[in-house]
């Protein structure tokens, strides 16, 4: 009876990113419960499945899991709404193949220091979201006692600044209050973040109110000139960051730490060490480190502004490598935009540019442009952007794999196109990024979420649906994989047999991890 299988869908090709390899796949989801079923590496013929089931072959596109970017700043409710909001990032998300969002703490208003703020934002982004969404919740001075209460509300993390983060109402933290923070969190299952810029010693003798200040060090040189900004926050902030974060790391020896946006490769021989002597200290790096280098940046183009700055390309050749080793995990965009005035498109001045980069939806395609000019390949790729992202926010289990149980967020990618960026690419809100009028290599063809179609280069957007993301509230659990929903198409018995042990194997695998 094709009716009692009208929930199901075949999504198949030649390439599919399973198990950590691009191998032919055939991905079966349930579009009720929006899970995958069932997961073989092979194509499997229509005829597989019973009349009526949708079935898409898309060779040889890859189906690999959707990205779950774990850096963005969508900026809504608040005035700072006219810089991003829900419906308009997460449509950028989705356009790149993007399923799920998890949004920073700041740059809203009010920001997501308290449960009653994560309980506005909630409200500002249901029925907006194009995508599935995640909350940071932000650590500032004095709010420690609200950080357990976040946990029970479902932030995917925290994350503070160890400098000034450009907007007032959201305070950089002392050597102290990071340490407050830390005793706080230090049971609970979570990740403490940081923005590990901070002045070096010599600011140090006059105390932490420098924390609080303006331009971390001020210009020596022509404000347009991208030099004069980058020997502005020069790789010693970072480095002088890290040590002290892993200084205070034993007061909490079991709460994941993570350096947001690591930048500079003078930090990676600390990252080594640290992480060798058992402290669990993870870092992502952006996709402007890797791919834009400040060789190639015209003075006065501003929209390479944000902090840390992108470095020269020996740099993001050490990043590159780094990510290779797996000393840094994660690729993320820091998708932080603004109004152009605030970027001063066309005015040059570095100093006054707010600091941001516009890149959700255009990673995917950044990172192959450049990674298979290095040897990546695609599977590494989606182990940056989607499983170890996923993982970072407690989210692995659910998301960031394509695997029997997990949420059918699949993006459906042709590596051989390519395109150029133009406004039409550009679904955020305000249309300014580095990357307007560059080629990018590799095209997503369509987004599912969920099991459901959501975007399709083809068609667009799903505008009759309407935006389909969830708000991933849910408390963070230890990584499980959930049991397998019921098997309802009639595939041989040994295959079924093999997708549940593979299933067996893997939970067994991520709960002693
Ligand atoms: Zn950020």
């Amino acid at each position: 009876m094709a009716a009692s299988h009208s929930n199901i869908t075949v999504l198949t090709s030649s390439q599919a990113i399973i198990n950590g390899t691009i191998t032919p796949g055939t991905i079966v989801t349930d579009s009720t419960t929006g899970k995958i079923t069932q997961v073989h590496e092979k194509v499997l013929p229509p005829s597989a499945f019973p009349a009526g089931t949708v079935y898409r072959d898309y060779s040889p596109k890859v189906l690999m899991p959707g990205l779950v970017d774990a850096h963005v700043h969508l900026n809504e409710p608040g005035w700072r709404t006219e810089w991003e909001g829900f419906e308009t990032g997460t449509r950028a998300a989705a356009f790149g193949g993007v399923t799920t969002v998890v949004d920073m703490p700041l740059n809203a208003i009010p920001p997501t220091t308290t449960v009653e703020n994560l309980h506005l934002k909630v409200a500002a982004a249901r029925g907006q979201c194009w995508v599935d969404v995640g909350f940071y919740g932000g650590v500032i001075p004095g709010n420690e006692k609200d950080l357990k209460d976040l946990v029970s509300e479902g932030v995917r993390g925290f994350k503070c600044f160890l400098i000034d983060s450009g907007v007032e109402e959201f305070p950089a933290v002392s050597t102290e209050d990071v340490a407050k923070a830390m005793e706080e969190l230090k049971d609970q299952d979570t990740v403490l973040m940081f923005h590990a810029e901070k002045l070096p010693p010599l600011s140090m003798s006059v105390g932490d109110a420098v924390l609080h200040g303006d331009a971390p060090l001020a210009p020596t040189g022509p404000l347009d000139e991208y030099l004069t900004f980058l020997a502005s926050r020069p790789p010693a902030f970072e480095t002088y960051a890290l040590a002290d974060i892993i200084a205070s790391a034993p007061i909490a020896p079991n709460l994941p730490l993570h350096i947001v946006h690591l930048s500079a490769i003078q930090c990676l021989p600390m990252l080594k060490e640290a992480q060798e002597k058992g402290i669990k200290l993870t870092a992502e790096t952006c996709f402007h480190y890797l791919a834009l280098a400040a060789e190639d940046i015209k003075n006065g183009d501003t929209r390479h502004k944000c902090c840390p700055p992108i470095r020269e390309r020996a740099n993001a050749d050490g990043l590159w490598d780094a990510l290779k080793d797996g000393l840094i995990t994660t690729v993320v965009s820091d998708h932080s935009p603004c109004t152009p005035n605030l970027k001063v498109v066309g005015g040059g001045d570095f100093f006054q540019a707010w600091g941001g980069i516009s890149t959700v939806g255009l990673g995917l395609s950044v990172l192959w442009t450049e990674g298979k000019k290095r040897g990546v390949d695609l599977c590494q790729i989606s182990k940056w952007t989607s499983e170890e992202t996923a993982r970072q926010v407690g989210l692995l289990g659910q998301k960031g794999k394509i695997a029997v149980g997990y949420d059918a967020d699949i993006c459906i990618f042709d590596p051989e196109s390519s395109f150029k960026v133009t406004t039409s690419e550009m679904h955020f809100k305000n249309k300014i990024t580095p990357y307007e009028a560059k080629v990018l290599d590799g095209i997503v063809c369509e987004t599912w979420l969920r099991g459901k179609q959501i975007y399709s280069k083809d068609t667009g957007f799903d505008e009759t649906a309407g935006p389909l993301g969830s708000l991933l509230l849910e408390k963070r659990q230890q990584e499980t994989v959930p049991i397998a929903t019921t098997l309802s198409a009639p595939v041989a018995i040994e295959e079924i047999k093999a997708v549940n042990l593979n299933a067996v194997v893997s939970t067994v695998e991520i709960q002693q991890s």
